[in-house]
């Protein structure tokens, strides 16, 4: 499929249109930022891995009912999606209590939450994705009553699916990050969840050392980012475990041999 022009370029993706109006192509970029964009680099191979792990999770959501953008990879960087109205507010969901909720209610860093608990944050980088609450979405028709609804019930099903996944592999899953967007078809407004599910936008901690397996390697300046996040592709088995896979090189490597096998 031909990449068309730019229509939008965010903090760690690219959208290019298509000759579909429908579809447009996400590209996975090496950027990282942390702190509303206070703190910035490039991290050579992290788009590659993010679009591998999300292609993985968001198609598995797909075999569950959860319908979302992902029609397809395209290629190691590039996935073609369904071209949806964003929902401007990051839903965050919290298993255990860390990071910001940890400052701002002075609540106890590994705390396990007696239920999963969701957040609405602006999307909004001029005023630092404020925390709002479902009455702000409300009165100021960010969502409708009945999407809250549907996405809440997408989002708890989500979060059972993934904490189940990840738990077979031996990773915690902390808290995540979430997009919807509306998908018109004939006519209507259907609810679907957009975006990516990555490292970029959950926090994994190995179950038993509790190691940070996620872009806290990289907020709190702690190293070794790639490695943990081709470690969570290789656990979930997109990447597999006869070759040493510690650098992007590698990854690349493997997907070419697999493409010559087809
Ligand atoms: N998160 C994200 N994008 C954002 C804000 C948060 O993907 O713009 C994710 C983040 O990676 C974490 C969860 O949402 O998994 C909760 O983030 P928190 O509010 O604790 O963010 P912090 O301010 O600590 O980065």
């Amino acid at each position: 499929m031909k990449k068309g022009k730019k229509l939008y370029e965010g903090k760690a993706k690219i959208i290019y249109a298509t000759a579909d109006k429908n579809l447009v192509i996400q590209y996975f970029k090496d950027d990282a930022t942390a702190f509303n964009n206070q703190k910035k680099s490039v991290i050579e191979g992290k788009g590659v891995l993010n679009n591998r792990i999300s292609e993985h999770i968001l198609s598995n959501l797909s075999q569950i009912g959860i319908k979302n953008h992902l029609v397809k990879r395209l290629n190691m960087r590039e996935q073609i999606i369904k071209l949806v109205e964003i929902i401007p507010i990051e839903f965050i969901v919290r298993n255990v209590a860390t990071g910001s909720i940890t400052k701002r209610l002075g609540i106890e860093d590994g705390t396990v939450l007696k239920a999963p608990l969701i957040e609405y944050c602006l999307k909004d980088d001029k005023l630092g994705d404020p925390l709002i609450s479902e009455e702000h979405i409300l009165a100021f028709d960010w969502a409708t009553k009945s999407e809250i609804e549907t996405v809440k019930k997408m989002i708890l099903r989500i979060n059972d699916f993934m904490i189940g996944m990840f738990r077979g592999v031996g990773i915690k899953l902390i808290d995540f990050k979430l997009e919807f967007g509306r998908l018109k078809s004939n006519g209507k407004n259907e609810v679907i969840l957009a975006d990516e599910i990555s490292p970029d936008t959950c926090r994994l901690w190995d179950v038993i050392t509790d190691k940070k397996l996620d872009k806290d390697r990289f907020r709190k300046d702690l190293g070794d980012l790639i490695p943990a996040y081709t470690e969570v592709a290789k656990r979930l088995g997109i990447l597999h475990e006869q070759s040493n896979l510690s650098s992007v090189n590698n990854i690349t490597k493997l997907s070419s041999v697999k493409k010559k096998n087809k």
